[in-house]
């Protein structure tokens, strides 16, 4: 089948799945994702299915970037955090709808693989760091939209901080990918409203950055079967 054909089918089964807005079925289908996976996954990239990306991370389900990116309400004036990076691809998305993106990743392998798919596409208005997300971007804080993409045991407190009234945040939260929920956290005059979206399945948001000296490839490496 042509890649043509297989978004069209991708974009017919998100619509299937509930996702109606019709901004963030666009955005999926002007971002090629075949882009954002290795080479070895290329023939599966327009199937509603997470894909591995090396570092033990997955690129998420479309599924689930449409879910989170239609929760998010970003608009063309918005200025967006997301934490974790990974193939670059949910950034790739979120910069057809919002104005600019900052992205946080803590391998710094990942991160240069992303950016230069960004330089590629021409995706100029994602600023990325190499840095723990879980510290928020403090410098370009307040954030209207944060959109965390890695599975934090709690709710992350600097993100929080970083959270301008009347903003938006979408996270996972929950560490075991059996008891993870997708919410959105809403931050009122009051302070935090929070909604229940639906479970998901991510790898878990990990604080720090890994240390170089000791080498990625015998530390980090985390389960990356069944993971959104
Ligand atoms: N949004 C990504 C999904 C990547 S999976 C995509 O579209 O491909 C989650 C990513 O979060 C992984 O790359 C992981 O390394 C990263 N991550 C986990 N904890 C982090 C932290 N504290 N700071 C920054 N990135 C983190």
């Amino acid at each position: 089948m042509m890649v043509a054909s297989r978004k069209i089918r991708l974009v017919m089964e998100l619509r299937r799945a509930g996702i109606a807005d019709t901004d963030v079925l666009s955005a999926i289908e002007r971002i090629p994702r075949e882009a954002f996976t290795p080479e070895s996954f290329r023939h599966q990239a327009y199937e509603n299915m997470a894909i591995p990306i090396g570092q033990g991370q997955t690129l998420s389900q479309p599924q689930v970037v449409a879910l989170m990116t239609q929760a998010l309400r970003a608009s063309r004036r918005t200025k967006v955090l997301e934490v974790g990076t990974g193939s670059g691809y949910q950034a790739a998305v979120l910069s057809r709808l919002c104005r600019r993106v900052y992205t946080i990743e803590r391998f710094k392998e990942l991160l240069q693989v992303a950016e230069a798919r960004f330089t590629e596409l021409r995706l100029h208005n994602i600023t990325t760091r190499h840095g723990d997300g879980w510290k928020g971007w403090r410098e370009q804080a307040p954030f209207v939209r944060i959109m965390v993409t890695a599975g934090a045991g709690g709710r992350p407190g600097a993100l929080v901080d970083q959270l301008a009234e009347g903003g938006l945040m979408v996270l996972p939260v929950g560490r075991t990918s059996r008891d993870q929920a997708l919410l959105r956290l809403t931050r009122t005059a009051d302070g935090l409203v929070e909604e229940h979206l639906s479970d998901v399945r991510f790898v878990p948001l990990v604080e720090g950055v890994p240390d170089d000296a000791v080498g990625l490839t015998s530390g980090f490496i985390q389960r990356s079967e069944g993971l959104a």
